[in-house]
């Protein structure tokens, strides 16, 4: 018998005949002889709608209130599914996230989770009924509702798994696993059917939306296997996990994007120590986040070229901070181009493969794609490249790297021959 906590997301409980084909899921989960803890999101949409009321008020609005509204999407979600299971004799009871005191600072709308006190989830399962608790939201010290920010319910199921020692925390959302890139720009994208936390992480903080970061981020601590699977459709998803030896032999296990970025360069500015720092030190201080940097020196030695990444939503204002110093760097030139993409590689199995660098330049250089910036770390090569060659370079890479369909069963067919 297993322990396992399932997270469906909002599009999974979207109405009524979803929350029934749920139902109908957990149900078989629990005739197959597990225990079951279910976490569910607020139907979709309803949590923006309820937003939306609020906003009509203030339209600013924060605070206190804000979550005593948006943790009412939930209670809904919870409420009905327990019905549809009832319904399928299969008993069950639903609690809000105070019932079962998920403990939260006080940070209204972006609450953390400080403990979880299992002992009213392990008796009602003891009692053989499925226990469905409401995501994304917790009760302060004081009995303050708290929510956890958008996504939250994803941290919920993985807080209570690691709370109660779960064998596995499942989240179905309306994708059937985390894909070797997106699908949209390559229909050959395949489903990994395991992926390590660290390559998770990287793939999703560059926008591979499947989960939301802290989620992988607090699994990866507490070391309790991740799947993603679909609601929609059987199968076995994508298992994430510590292990790394049955990750598939592959040298790299995705490619992720993001155009989210743009490039600032400041050029011809004198060489001498501190050009980093005056450079960068006012645009950390309008706050503005920086992601990849390059300096070279000017042929003369004598002036360098300063380029970096930031937001796109910053590049105006980082170019503004940029200008107003430029007479005080003695800059020949400041510029900028908000028309750039990201592209990496990601994958464990670069920490023993030397040369996957010098193919991934290979290949770009072939289909003509100029690199502006690279940056490594040891389980991610980027380039930073002209936006208009996001997809012909995710294409390409996918393809030299065989990270395709075909060659995936290629592979397996050759495996299984020798
Ligand atoms: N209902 C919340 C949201 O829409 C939490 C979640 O779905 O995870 O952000
Ligand atoms: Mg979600």
């Amino acid at each position: 018998m297993a322990l396992i906590v399932q997270k469906y997301g909002g599009s999974s409980v979207g109405t009524v005949e979803r929350i029934e084909r749920v139902a109908e899921k957990v149900s078989q989960w629990v005739r197959n002889g597990n225990e079951l803890v279910v976490v569910l999101s607020a139907m979709m949409g309803e949590t923006d709608r309820l937003l939306g009321l609020a906003r009509e008020i203030v339209p600013r609005m924060g605070g206190r209130e804000l979550d005593v509204l948006l943790s009412t999407g939930e209670q809904v979600s919870i409420a009905l599914l327990c019905m549809a299971l009832e319904k399928r004799a299969c008993p069950a009871i639903s609690f809000t996230g105070g019932q079962v005191r998920i403990l939260t600072d006080s940070s209204y709308n972006k609450a953390r989770i400080l403990d979880i006190d299992g002992i009213r989830i392990r008796r009602n399962l003891a009692a053989d009924r499925v226990v469905v608790v409401a995501g994304f939201q917790g009760v302060d010290e004081r009995g303050n509702i708290t929510t956890l920010g958008r996504g939250g319910s994803d941290t919920t199921a993985v807080a209570l798994a690691t709370a109660l020692d779960a064998d596995e925390c499942q989240i179905y959302t309306d994708v059937d696993g985390v894909y070797t890139t997106d699908p949209r720009i390559e229909p050959e994208a395949r489903r990994l059917s395991r992926i390590t936390f660290e390559e998770m992480l990287e793939m999703a903080s560059l926008g591979s939306k499947v989960l939301q970061i802290r989620a992988v981020e607090l699994a990866g601590k507490y070391n309790v296997p991740l799947r993603v699977l679909s609601s929609f459709e059987e199968g076995e998803g994508t298992l994430i996990s510590f292990e790394e030896e049955d990750v598939e032999k592959a040298l790299i296990s995705g490619i992720a994007y993001t155009r989210d970025e743009a490039q600032l360069t400041v050029a011809g500015v004198p060489d001498r120590p501190g050009v980093a720092y005056h450079i960068l030190g006012p645009i950390s201080e309008a706050n503005i986040e920086v992601d990849m940097i390059v300096q070279n020196v000017g042929a003369d030695g004598k002036t360098t070229d300063f380029t970096f990444t930031v937001h796109r939503n910053d590049f105006s204002r980082g170019l503004e901070i940029l200008k107003s110093n430029s007479t005080i760097l003695r800059a020949r030139e400041v510029g900028g181009d908000r028309k750039i993409a990201k592209i990496s590689l990601v994958g464990v199995g670069m920490r023993s493969h030397a040369g996957i660098a010098s193919k991934m330049f290979r290949i770009l250089s072939e289909e003509g794609i100029n690199i502006r910036m690279i940056s490594t770390s040891e389980i991610k090569i980027s380039v930073v490249i002209e936006e208009k060659y996001l997809e012909l370079g995710v294409r390409a890479l996918h393809d030299a790297f065989d990270l395709g369909q075909t060659s995936a069963a290629a592979r397996e067919a050759e495996d299984a021959r020798s």
